[in-house]
């Protein structure tokens, strides 16, 4: 059974069966030959679609927002905000698409030779509940004006969102079955990925979940992308603005309530500078207002799982008992809801769950550093390459340190967050492969060489 439940209340909102293995069969029948049509279209006849799948996303966006904070407790207007970055990334693509596939003429010993960009087919995409509508839509947009369909097996405590989803791309007028949801279990994912009728396979989520997905899509030789976990490193250096690297960082760990891959979650500042960064940090964590998600004034709302804050509880009492200081939250609250404070870890070392594990809530991991060199060696000690962030007024040595950093991206005073524009993904265990930007349309795509004598 597919449960969606209220994660401030613990309400049980809706609940769905999972679909049959026959009606899998006719999803995956439509999405084939609905997409055998759609590739032979231009890319110019295609493009047309996406930007009215963001008039539909604007035109809903109060519903739709109030559907991701019902089912995963995001604060309304981080909600409605996610809706806005869908639609601008459906437009990105709408207008970018056509000349990031263009044909591409390479001079040979051909009379014509160049390089053409077809799709692979329909691309099965495996998501989390963290943000339920961006992740679909910054797979989607892309996949979809490649010429490719796009089903979708979101995670289990977000059907409505699925559905919501679903219905914006056939509101905007996508041909019949190009883009479904299935409302299946995770047991019925790797016969879909087997299935002849899929051609390529994309999973947002843990990297536990990444490798069985990878695994199962290896076994077949079908292309993966994955986005999976993150321990970003958030380094603040001697020179930099402590203030405002202070009030970045908070926004920067407690967005969503510290449930993105993205989110700053160790935070490593040089000694001289420790104290004065712990202070401003801890001031301002414990002052964002945790409560209903529904308020707009809130900034925290609960987490998305009972599940997941006691996951995050025990890292925070693990790391604590190895001898990390608490200075804010780290408190389970009485109540209905899952709720959690926004939590200060200070003297967090390698070693620690806080600093090894990747923390998936609202806590933040202070570690201190002798100096720069010694900043950049913590930021590299971990399994993941997601994101980082560097802080220092010399824009010298931050251009060549961000070069020495282990991370799909670095962010020079500012906080790693994606951008339609610029390609985003991780090496190490977050994952391979990359979404957005020129590099994110040119995943799901056949690189052809036409050569003509
Ligand atoms: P998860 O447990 O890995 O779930 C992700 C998706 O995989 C869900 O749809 C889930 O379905 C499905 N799944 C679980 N087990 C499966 C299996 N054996 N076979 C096929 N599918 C399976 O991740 P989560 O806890 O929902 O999300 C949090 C994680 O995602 C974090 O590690 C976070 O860092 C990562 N993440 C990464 C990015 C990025 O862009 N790099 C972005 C957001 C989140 P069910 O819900 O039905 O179990």
């Amino acid at each position: 059974m597919i449960t969606s439940r209220n994660p401030a209340t613990d309400a049980e909102l809706a609940r769905y069966n999972p679909q049959s293995a026959q009606e899998v069969d006719g999803i995956l029948e439509a999405a084939a030959t609905a997409q055998a049509a759609w590739r032979r279209s231009p890319v110019v006849e295609r493009t047309p679609l996406l930007r009215d799948m963001a008039r539909v996303l604007r035109e809903g966006r109060d519903t739709y927002a109030a559907l991701i904070t019902a089912e995963m407790g995001k604060p309304i207007t981080e909600a409605r905000a996610e809706i806005d970055k869908c639609a601008l990334t459906c437009e990105y693509y709408s207008e970018n698409a056509p000349a990031q596939l263009a044909d591409r003429p390479v001079a040979s010993q051909a009379t014509e030779s160049a390089v053409v960009y077809d799709p692979l087919g329909v691309v099965l995409a495996v998501m989390p509940w963290n943000y339920p509508f961006w992740q679909f839509f910054r797979f989607a947009a892309p996949a979809l004006a490649a010429g490719n369909g796009a089903l979708l097996k979101h995670a289990n405590n977000v059907p409505q969102c699925a559905l919501a989803v679903e219905e914006v791309v056939r509101k905007a007028g996508a041909p019949e079955g190009l883009c479904r949801t299935l409302l299946v279990e995770v047991d019925q994912v790797s016969g879909i990925i087997a299935d002849p009728r899929v051609a390529a396979v994309t999973l947002t989520g843990s990297t536990e979940v990444g490798a069985i997905v990878a695994a199962q899509a290896a076994a077949v030789l079908k292309k993966q992308v994955l986005e999976l976990g993150g321990s970003d490193p958030y380094v603040v250096l001697a020179d930099a603005d402590i203030p405002l690297a202070a009030a970045t960082a908070v926004k920067a760990r407690y967005v969503n309530a510290g449930q993105s891959c993205v989110n700053a979650k160790r935070f490593i500042v040089e000694n001289a500078v420790a104290d004065a960064f712990v202070a401003a940090f801890t001031e301002a964590a414990a002052a964002l207002r945790v409560g209903d998600p529904t308020d707009p004034d809130t900034a925290i709302g609960p987490m998305a799982r009972a599940n997941l804050r006691a996951t995050l509880h025990d890292q925070v009492e693990r790391t604590v008992a190895a001898g990390a200081v608490l200075k804010a939250g780290g408190q389970l609250p009485a109540g209905p809801g899952c709720y959690y404070p926004p939590t200060v870890l200070d003297h967090v070392r390698p070693g620690m769950a806080a600093f090894d594990e990747e923390t998936f809530g609202p806590l933040a991991a202070i570690t201190r550093a002798a100096d720069a060199d010694e900043a950049i060696t913590l930021a590299n000690r971990t399994e993941y390459g997601l994101g980082a962030a560097l802080w220092t007024s010399d824009l010298d040595r931050a251009r060549r340190l961000a070069r020495v950093l282990d991370a799909g991206a670095v962010f020079v005073n500012g906080m790693v967050a994606s951008d339609p524009r610029l390609p985003f993904g991780g090496i190490k265990r977050s994952g391979y492969g990359r979404e957005l930007g020129t590099e994110g349309i040119r995943e799901f795509v056949n690189t052809k060489t036409v050569w003509i004598g």
